[in-house]
């Protein structure tokens, strides 16, 4: 009954609920890409440290820089060099890209706008104060908070922890996310598959995706469908930070998840929401550790886990913005006829055709054929009720993977 769903909007407040950032731990800059800042970080510095020259030319006073001036070379500055003397009137040095500028010079001329002759540099343009000089303290000024706590790393942010002369750097811990695959017919890659059997896919799966949101999984051995196994690999998965459980939280007579969490005194803080797949999702919250229920099926364990699990993780990272799936309006490539009670999540393949998003929806999209995953990068977005989308329509999708 649709009335006993909670929104999914409602369902992701409640998972972030219980989640607290982690504290940090200092790491080498040149292996922080990817972590998420535990500091704030100012500049010690102006950056660049010295006014420097933007060209290979000759620095002068703008007070010389007429058309057709004849100035006398001193010296050269290469960078990383300093010039050994102030300029006088009269008089240039050689000067290359990056080089600081001499004290007494003002302006640069680039080569190509001078002739040169023994020491003498002759101008063929006029010079305006300040030409070709980049200022110190241009990109960063000493003082100034150049990253702030909660950023994500990437390249540039990497360089510009280098450029505020910091070789290490406090990162948040990762946090350990214990996955605990439950169900009687689960068997590992290397466990024959006997007679009503079937491959655990969900450990190998999940596991991924804790790690793409920047999480460490701790996989727990298959979990029978048995109230005490359960128990126990829920006791042992209580020293992680979070919990994420698959299978067994419907309401078959072998579905125990619910009733071990209400024994083992967890308070359920979501169950059943509106969303397809997935709708089977147990939230609690166990001794202050977040627990998530995932429904059994590969496909709504990976949908669900997108929508709950990795802003939890987010979170926990102590990110800005952990809700963070981009959501973008996309051009339809076929059309789609979606007829259901509950919103849907519809695997789709995203690229960009002409400057616009195109989705291709997969074909399948049962919850049960992982393999509709392989290449979705994109979760059409359509509520509850009957619609009927053409071909080159507009529609709603979540942006859970790179775009080509
Ligand atoms: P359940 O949520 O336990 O009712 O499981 C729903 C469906 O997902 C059943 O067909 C299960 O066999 C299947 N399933 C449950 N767990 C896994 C798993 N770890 N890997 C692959 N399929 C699973
Ligand atoms: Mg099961």
């Amino acid at each position: 009954m649709a009335g006993e769903l909670i929104s999914v909007e409602e369902a992701q407040r409640r998972a972030l609920a219980p989640v607290r950032a982690l504290g940090g731990e200092r790491v080498p800059v040149a292996a922080a890409l990817g972590r998420v800042l535990a500091e704030d970080v100012v500049a010690p510095h102006d950056v660049p440290p010295h006014d420097n020259s933007a060209m290979d030319g000759y620095a002068l006073r703008t007070a010389d820089g007429v058309d057709g001036a004849a100035l006398r070379v001193i010296g050269e500055v290469a960078a990383g060099q300093v010039a050994t003397r102030a300029l006088a009137a009269g008089e240039a040095y050689r000067i290359m890209t990056g080089a600081p500028i001499p004290p007494g010079a003002d302006a640069v001329i680039m080569q190509e706008h001078c002739e040169r002759a023994g020491d003498v540099v002759t101008l063929r343009r006029a010079v305006k104060l300040r030409d070709h000089v980049r200022a110190a303290g241009e990109d960063v000024r000493a003082g100034e908070t150049v990253l702030r706590r909660g950023v994500t790393l990437r390249a540039a942010e990497l360089g510009t922890l280098a450029s505020a002369r910091r070789a290490q750097v406090a990162v948040t811990r990762r946090p350990v996310v214990a996955i605990l695959s439950t169900g009687d017919e689960l068997r590992d890659a290397d466990q024959p598959l006997d007679a009503g059997a079937i491959a655990d896919t969900n450990s190998y799966a999940l596991a991924a995706l804790v790690r793409e949101a920047g999480g460490e999984p701790r996989v727990s051995p298959i979990v029978r469908d048995d109230k005490a196994a359960l128990a126990a690999a829920i006791e042992d998965a209580r020293r992680a930070d979070l919990i994420v459980s698959t299978g067994g939280v419907s309401v078959g007579e072998h579905d125990h998840v619910k009733a071990v969490l209400a024994e083992l005194g967890a308070e359920l803080t979501a169950w059943r929401v509106d969303m397809k797949p997935g709708k089977p999702v147990a939230l609690a919250v166990l001794d202050g550790t977040p627990y998530y229920g995932l429904p059994g099926n590969p496909v709504s364990s990976m949908v669900a886990f997108l929508l709950f699990v990795r802003p939890a993780i987010r979170a926990a990272l102590g990110c800005d913005a952990p809700l963070d799936l981009p959501r973008a309006t996309v051009r339809l490539e076929t059309a789609l006829t979606v007829r259901g009670e509950r919103r849907q999540f519809l695997r789709a393949r995203l690229r960009f055709v002409d400057g616009r998003l195109v989705a291709t929806p997969m074909a399948r999209q049962g919850s049960g054929v992982l393999t509709s995953m392989l290449g979705a990068n994109g979760l059409l977005v359509v509520d509850a009720g009957a619609h009927q989308f053409d071909a080159g329509a507009d529609a709603t999708a979540l942006v859970v993977g790179a775009l080509a």
